[in-house]
């Protein structure tokens, strides 16, 4: 939660991609559309297309993979969107999660009050002939960003509902819950990915902020004195995490938060930072929420929630480390980061220079042509690979131009079935990045590509 944030500030601009292009190619490729596009749009609002699915499970399950699998201090949660009213009123977002909001007496535009660079006037004429002057601005007033409903059929102030805007107080309101059934110490933590909804004033820039959108959040439990030390494990675990996926480092950076632009909850906060084609802007927060939020829901629904140190005979209220991330926002990062062109044989190719893992699509199956039975064979292999890892067939059009296809969806490997795979069983095997091209047998096929997908990876636009 945050009335303040770094985001979206012009800084340098991105090297290489702008947005528009970006949004293009998730059109075009069917990753992502505007929601409800045939009337006419709803705004700021998104759908997720085939791959755009595909590449965001992929997003999420890696996540799962950092915080589970590799590890065995987190356990998964999956709460309601509908929360109990009072869990807003305990966590200060009723009082708290609000945005300055001015209008523009002319235009009447509405902007954020701490975010005026767009506040450029449409309708009032400036001085100068043909160019028009700053807004004309109210004082600010708060505005809060959760989104109400109601509960059952009475609309009355008794049913108002919202939802939720984090993932994190359906964490902190079942800690009781997971601590006994998980017989869990601290250090230990609890993670959930889900939507969360926020009003916000001034969504753009694509997926990068909307008011519907995934969040990917864990709070970690810590004895209080060991707080600080697990902040900081807690910042390079998240860098690392998107390093190893493929981000560029010199595209990340961290900015820790001054004082005054910490949350009313955090003693500490550090966003991670990715250079988006809109500049450095924030892609995740990790914050040391101290005991805040433990001791406010005990507060206000008297519930003891603490951890009792059967050792010591105390019981304590843990303090709080928070790695918080979006996965939408997540997404679009590793789209911008994997998103190339460059010229082969005089044509201009776009490539998604995405992770193996990431890929929405490993391997593609392809007849070099529509006859002497490669259809056939290509189905067959196609039908081997799938079981093992994500694989499309494509037979539609001349070769050339499916392989652009894939490489648009940042298919790592193309797998094409011609005249020699009847003769020896063989295969050509092409690499999305070096276009280079090797012929393998069709046995082992699936164990060398899925060996491959569990490599070391680094951008090839480091080269
Ligand atoms: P911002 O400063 O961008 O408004 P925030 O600091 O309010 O974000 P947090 O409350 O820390 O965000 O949420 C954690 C993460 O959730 C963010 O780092 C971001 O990845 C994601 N997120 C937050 N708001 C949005 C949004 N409106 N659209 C998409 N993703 C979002």
């Amino acid at each position: 939660m945050e009335t303040q944030s770094a985001t979206g500030e012009p800084a340098e601009p991105a090297d290489d991609v702008t947005l528009d292009e970006i949004v293009a190619l998730c059109k075009r490729r069917g990753f992502i559309f505007q929601s409800s596009e045939i009337y006419g749009g709803l705004g700021s609002t998104y759908d997720y297309g085939h791959y755009g699915v595909l590449l965001k499970n992929n997003v999420k399950a890696e996540w799962w993979r950092a915080m589970l699998t590799e590890r065995d201090d987190i356990v998964a949660l999956d709460s309601a969107i509908l929360q109990h009213p009072r869990t807003w009123e305990a966590s200060g977002h009723l009082e708290g999660f609000t945005d300055p909001l001015v209008d523009c007496r002319t235009c009447k535009l509405r902007f954020r009050a701490d975010k005026l660079e767009d506040a450029q006037c449409g309708r009032k004429p400036s001085k100068h002939p043909g160019e028009t002057d700053d807004c004309d601005l109210t004082d600010p007033r708060q505005f809060n960003l959760m989104f109400e409903t109601h509960m059952g059929p009475v609309r009355d102030d008794a049913s108002t509902v919202y939802l939720r805007p984090e993932t994190a107080q359906g964490i902190f309101v079942n800690f009781k819950n997971v601590l006994q059934f998980s017989r869990r110490k601290p250090p230990f933590g609890i993670a959930q990915i889900g939507k969360s909804f926020r009003n916000e004033i001034t969504p753009g820039n694509f997926i990068f902020r909307t008011r519907e959108f995934e969040q990917m959040e864990m709070e970690f439990f810590v004895p209080p004195d060991e707080a600080e030390r697990w902040f900081d494990y807690w910042l390079e675990e998240r860098m690392r995490w998107y390093v190893e996926l493929g981000i560029r480092p010199d595209h990340l950076r961290l900015r820790r938060h001054p004082p005054e632009e910490l949350s009313h909850y955090s003693s500490a906060t550090s966003d991670i930072e990715y250079l988006f084609p809109i500049g450095w802007s924030e892609l995740e927060g990790i914050a040391n929420r101290g005991d805040f939020d433990l001791r406010q829901h005990a507060k206000f629904s008297g519930e003891k929630l603490e951890y009792f140190d059967q050792q010591s005979g105390e019981g304590y209220v843990p303090h709080v480390i928070e790695p918080a991330a979006g996965a939408d926002r997540a997404a679009l990062a590793f789209i911008v980061d994997a998103y190339d062109t460059e010229e082969v044989e005089g044509r201009k190719r776009t490539v998604l220079r995405l992770h193996p893992r990431l890929a929405p699509v490993k391997v593609a199956v392809l007849p070099l042509v529509s006859r002497e039975s490669m259809p056939e064979r290509a189905r067959e292999v196609y039908e081997q690979l799938r079981t093992r890892i994500a694989a499309e067939y494509d037979e539609g059009g001349s070769i050339g131009r499916r392989y652009r296809r894939q490489d648009e969806i940042g298919t790592p490997w193309g797998v094409t079935v011609d005249g020699q795979t009847a003769e020896d069983d063989t295969v050509t095997l092409r690499d999305r990045d070096s276009l280079a091209q090797t012929r393998v047998p069709i046995e082992g096929l699936a164990d060398e590509l899925a060996a491959r997908i569990d490599q070391a990876w680094s951008s090839p636009k480091l080269d």
